[in-house]
């Protein structure tokens, strides 16, 4: 452990492990397996990469994704680490050379792409080296029943058997107790120490708000919250995504499209510029998700509602990966509740897995709903016991008020029931507010005791209502297509009036009294900032890899905060270790001294 620590400080620049990072290195030092679910930033790369260059031979990563491993070898090649990779990507001569570094044993890390190290060519070059320890990164993609599958991954247990005195290590940041049981089993881990990490991400800020002007929101929000900063904007649709995309960049920001329709080297651009700029926004389908290393994300927006609340985790996870504050933000409606009920019911999947997915789907809405701690519940769904509200999501830092709803929830209600449980809610909320509709006449609907009772309300507030009653399980949404709606069996309580229900206030904000959720404590600006930002670009350009390998925000922020004047106090920045100190401390300190100077 002493020369695992000596290699945090020397090569990575920090001064401590991030428990349990330090206990999964000890278990791997000692030849054992080690199983590590780690939310996303949390440090799951530094677990296997200094065991790898502690133990003698060299460490074997088995990653899917070519981009996550190129980002990587570059920066462990920064930090003057011997790393390399074999993928697709290579030129045979590019990869002999990689093979033969490999052969004599001039690596300490190596990634492969699973479909190359199963190949009987490289399994014979892994049988003549010495082997460090395995690493298998993204484990979650051996299960079958998850998002990310990969039917190499299964394969991956031909490891255990042919080497089974090098230590393997999986990781993953899907939390879930199916995963887990699955890369288990499939992996022959069952002898792993496995470290389970709390999921909390502290640093994100949790923002949930109804729909009014989608874009408008979304603008507003950016404009005022995140003026030059990196975020990702998730739509459900292809064309969704083209038309938000367009328009955020007719107003003037950099906004790039990102789905699976697009010409395959358009999306590797994109995925690119996003990647090696600053203030790069992508616009995309959930086809934008796994390889997003980038860490400065500063905010993930989401202009519709996820199907589950694991989606949502994964998508919002992709931001502050750093550590520094983040926003996941989204608006939703009652069209997606809508849209997502009729998709589910309407797939093909049979009775079983609809149920399933149904679950998660509420859960998804009882979060969109609740009005106590949206962390607190997002912790609970994974089964952690937090140790109460969090004081960094919308709820907390501005609770909603709540109304007692159980008089217009009957009027709404009512209002179903009367119309004979086949209309829609725009149709539902004119009977309501009494339109003098042509549809409404011919149905003799004019005639309900409910035509016209609702007029206290706006049409707004009704939807408002809709939504909830949908989100709460009291009324369900028809799946032949017309999006009509029925009571639900949970429903009959409130219609009879025996359960008072009490629902989230929906605030239109009216022109004057704008009620605005605090926003997340800027990450950098200032002059000293933007140098320093300036040079790391430069820099970047220079070595040829995106800003953040050669130092990160949080760096970037210490360095504004205690502007070292020596190598010695560079030093003590966390991120740079020896080989950073010697390639770019002159550079940082001429800058930070002249800067000094010129405030002088
Ligand atoms: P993950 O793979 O779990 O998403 P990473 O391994 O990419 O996370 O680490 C996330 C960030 O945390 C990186 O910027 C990394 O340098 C930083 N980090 C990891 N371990 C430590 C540590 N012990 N001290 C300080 N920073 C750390
Ligand atoms: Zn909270």
């Amino acid at each position: 452990m002493d020369a695992a620590h000596a290699i945090l400080r020397k090569v990575f620049g920090y001064d401590r492990f991030r428990p349990p990072q330090d206990a999964v290195i000890a278990a791997l030092l000692a030849g054992q397996d080690a199983l590590v679910l780690m939310p996303t930033g949390g440090g799951k790369s530094l677990c296997y990469q200094v065991p790898a260059m502690v133990r003698p031979g060299v460490g074997i990563v088995v990653s899917p994704l070519i981009a996550l491993m190129q980002d990587q070898v570059a920066a462990l090649t920064e930090a003057g680490v011997r790393a390399a990779c074999l993928n697709s990507t290579l030129s045979a001569d590019a990869a002999r050379q990689v093979e033969a570094a490999f052969a004599r044993s001039e690596l300490d890390l190596l990634y492969v792409a699973p479909e190359r190290l199963l190949t009987e060519r490289f399994l014979a070059l892994l049988d003549r080296t010495r082997l460090a320890l395995f690493a298998i990164d993204e484990a979650h993609c051996v299960s079958q029943w998850g998002h990310d599958f990969r039917p190499e991954y299964i394969q991956l247990s031909v490891l255990a058997e042919r080497y089974p005195q090098v230590p393997r290590i999986a990781l993953t940041a899907t939390a879930d107790e199916l995963t887990r049981r699955e890369i288990v089993a499939r992996l022959a881990l069952d002898q792993a120490q496995v470290f389970i990490s709390s999921f909390d991400r502290p640093n994100i800020r949790y923002r949930i708000t109804p729909r009014r002007n989608a874009r408008d929101q979304l603008l507003r929000f950016i404009r005022e919250e995140h003026p030059n900063d990196a975020g990702i904007v998730y739509c459900l649709s292809r064309k969704k995504v083209d038309e938000t995309a367009a328009w955020l960049a007719a107003q003037g920001l950099t906004a790039l499209p990102y789905h699976a329709g697009m010409a395959a080297e358009d999306r590797r651009r994109h995925q690119e510029r996003f990647r090696n700029e600053e203030g790069v926004i992508v616009v995309a389908t959930i086809a934008f998700g796994m390889g997003i290393d980038k860490p400065d994300v500063r905010f993930v927006a989401h202009m519709n509602l996820p199907k589950s609340v694991e989606a949502y985790y994964q998508e919002t996870g992709r931001a502050g990966r750093d550590g520094l504050p983040a926003d996941a933000w989204m608006v939703y409606g009652l069209e997606d509740v809508i849209t997502l009920r009729q998709m589910l019911e309407s797939g093909e999947a049979d009775a079983e897995r609809k149920r399933i997915e149904h679950h998660k789907l509420e859960a998804m809405l009882a979060l969109c709903e609740v009005t106590t701690c949206r962390r607190e519940v997002l912790l609970r769904y994974f089964g952690e016991q937090p140790a109460g509200p969090c004081g960094n999501c919308d709820t907390c830092l501005s609770p909603p008020a709540t109304w007692d709803a159980t008089e217009a929830a009957r009027q709404a209600l009512s209002a179903v029931h009367r119309t004979g449980q086949r209309f829609g809610v725009t149709y539902l909320v004119d009977v309501l507010l009494g339109k003098g509709d042509e549809r409404i006449r011919r149905f003799g609907h004019d005639k309900l005791a409910v035509y016209g009772l609702g007029k206290a309300l706006s049409a707004a507030d009704w939807r408002g209502l809709y939504r909830q009653l949908i989100a709460r399980g009291l009324i369900e949404v028809d799946v032949e297509g017309y999006g009509g709606l029925r009571l639900a069996e949970p429903c009959r309580p409130v219609l009879r009036g025996e359960e008072p229900l009490f629902l989230r206030k929906e605030t239109t904000p009216t022109r004057a009294g704008k009620k605005k959720t605090r926003a997340a404590p800027p990450v950098g600006g200032g002059e000293l900032w933007e140098e320093l930002r300036a040079l790391r670009r430069r820099l970047a350009a220079e070595h040829d890899v995106p800003p953040y390998v050669i130092f990160n925000d949080a760096t970037l922020a210490e360095l504004v905060a205690h502007r070292p004047r020596s190598l010695g106090e560079l030093a003590d920045i966390h991120g740079f270790g020896e080989h950073k100190l010697a390639a770019y401390g002159k550079p940082i300190l001429d800058l930070i001294r002249d800067f000094v100077a010129s405030e002088n």
